[in-house]
């Protein structure tokens, strides 16, 4: 199997994988005006705040898009095509879009389909985000 590259935390991001380790989807919200910033970053686009705290949000969420990979880009991943890849608002906020795998690969993703968060074991250190169909759980 060829190596797969994983994650690489930094100072924004941190929380967030220290989270995802944790078994917890954790969001950067903003002190300011409360609202939600994702991917993780030092400014709110909303109030301009550089003052944020790290909370543990629902982990659900609804599908707006997908797509299916039938093309593995890089042969790590060679043995797994096609998967769907998703695009799931949160339900804390509309803005709020994540993009991340279906964990059945064979599963077919629709609009709207609601999903929730888990954290599957990657081949190495921080686990990798993955959705499953809250129906499925
Ligand atoms: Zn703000």
């Amino acid at each position: 199997m060829k190596e797969k590259p994983l994650p690489v935390p930094d100072r924004d991001s941190a929380p967030f994988w220290e989270g995802v380790r944790a078994g917890e989807l954790r969001l950067q919200r903003c002190n300011g005006c409360g609202s939600y910033r994702w991917p993780a970053r030092a400014i709110c686009n909303h109030c301009h705040s550089f003052d944020t705290d790290w909370l543990a949000v629902s982990a659900r969420g609804t599908v707006t898009s997908w797509v299916r990979t039938h093309q593995a880009f890089m042969r790590a991943f060679q043995d797994e095509i096609p998967y769907a890849v998703i695009q799931v608002q949160l339900d804390e906020q509309d803005d709020i879009q994540m993009i991340g795998r279906l964990a059945d690969p064979g599963l077919e993703p629709t609009i709207g389909m609601r999903v929730r968060a888990d954290f599957a074991p990657a081949d190495g250190d921080p686990p990798l985000v993955v959705w499953h169909p809250i129906e499925q759980l």
